[in-house]
């Protein structure tokens, strides 16, 4: 990548960076106010894999103007990141249209793809569209009946995004029932480290969100590829969710489904997430602070056993915001008992001292709020 292009990709790391923080502290400062939504432009995937329940073969994109009208309404209700997903969001045609929307907004855009449909024109609209972060999930070396989501089909598409790429990116791997060769997630998280990307690793669930344990050759490929894991706000190697349900254990967590987090259909309801489709089914037109408060308190009986990982980190935010202290010490000892050599990182120091560890940590606190433009209350 030239000089030039260098300097861009650092700046707007920079932008980014300083949108996160405005996120974190936006969550602190309400708890009524969605942290992230995902929405489905167009339910049509151009692949098939075979434990999918999140795709058709036939359906038409979402037309844009009322696309836009939802992300303004994201918008409004205070959301910070948008991330679209699908079926497969590079079907739609104005799918770049949408991310400058989320983005004319000040919000976090995100896009969740296969990647099939990447080209250099593509990559080079996705930048100026303004994409912030781009989620691949690969689930195996070489194709085979289950996926064709396989490194090898994709290393072409994902060496065009290492050189071309603004945006920041992560590749998912998954562990766990229903994956024929689990050790293809460590190979695929290796390549991802070596290209440049962010490396993270799921547990597979089923039907409804639920994940079973993993066996021994499971759980110790998915530590490896913990270890691997940086982002600083991304709290992936500080989440206790994903322990539990890899030692096969349940939690104890309030799903804030619903207020905290948001899933968005092709119809424009809104529900708990893409697992649990139906619950509360609200138009989002008209969804408002009074659905938002009911569903923050609703009880979800799918919690314990619930690997949605994008929902456990919104709800880990709200434990920070109840007991700020006990939940940075929990997430800093966590994360230095698996890894002594580990030091907490810049971010997650000055939040600390910012939040708690000193004498004006309240006026600081407004005027952080006020700095980024949050409302009191
Ligand atoms: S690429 Fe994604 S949306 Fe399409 S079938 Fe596979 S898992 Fe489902
Ligand atoms: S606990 Fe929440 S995120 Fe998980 S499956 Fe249930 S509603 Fe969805």
């Amino acid at each position: 990548m030239p000089q030039g292009s260098r300097l861009r990709k650092a700046r707007l790391e920079v932008d980014r960076r300083r949108r996160e923080v405005r996120m974190f502290a936006a969550a602190m400062q309400h708890r009524t106010r969605p942290v992230l939504a995902q929405i489905v432009p167009i339910r049509r995937c151009n692949l098939d894999c075979a434990y999918c329940n999140e795709y058709d073969r036939t359906s038409a994109p979402v037309p844009i103007d009322e696309m836009l009208r939802r992300i303004d309404k994201l918008a409004e209700l205070g959301t910070s990141i948008i991330t679209i997903s699908g079926g497969e969001p590079m079907l739609h045609p104005q799918l770049e249209e949408i991310i400058r929307r989320i983005r004319s907004h000040g919000l976090i855009a995100t896009l969740i793809s296969n990647a099939y449909l990447m080209s250099h024109d593509r990559i080079r609209a996705l930048n100026e569209a303004g994409l912030d972060y781009l989620q691949i999930s690969i689930d195996n070396v070489e194709p085979d009946g289950t996926s064709k989501k396989s490194l090898r089909v994709l290393r072409q598409k994902l060496e065009w995004l290492a050189a071309e790429a603004e945006f920041a990116i992560t590749i998912n791997s998954v562990v766990g029932a229903g994956v024929s060769h689990p050790e293809d997630a460590l190979v695929v998280a290796r390549s991802a480290r070596s290209m440049g990307f962010n490396s993270t690793v799921g547990i597979a669930h089923d039907g409804e969100g639920q994940s079973r344990g993993l066996d021994e050759g499971q759980f110790r490929i998915y530590q490896e590829i913990r270890k691997m894991e940086t982002g600083v706000f991304s709290f992936a190697h500080f989440d206790r969710f994903q322990e539990n349900l890899a030692h096969g254990r349940p939690n104890a967590w309030h799903c804030r489904a619903g207020a905290r987090f948001l899933y968005i259909c092709e119809d424009g309801l809104v529900h708990y997430c893409s697992q649990q489709r139906g619950h509360p089914g609200i138009p989002l037109a008209g969804y408002t602070q009074a659905d938002i408060e009911r569903e923050y308190e609703a009880e979800k009986g799918c919690a314990p056993f619930c690997s949605i990982s994008c929902v456990h980190q919104t709800a880990m935010l709200d434990q920070i915001r109840e007991d700020p202290r006990g939940m940075l010490r929990e997430l800093i000892e966590r994360r230095q008992a698996n890894d002594p050599n580990f030091r907490t990182p810049v971010m997650l120091r000055f939040v600390a001292w910012a939040f708690l560890d000193n004498p004006l940590a309240g006026r600081l606190r407004g005027a952080m709020a006020r700095f980024f433009g949050l409302r009191a209350g």
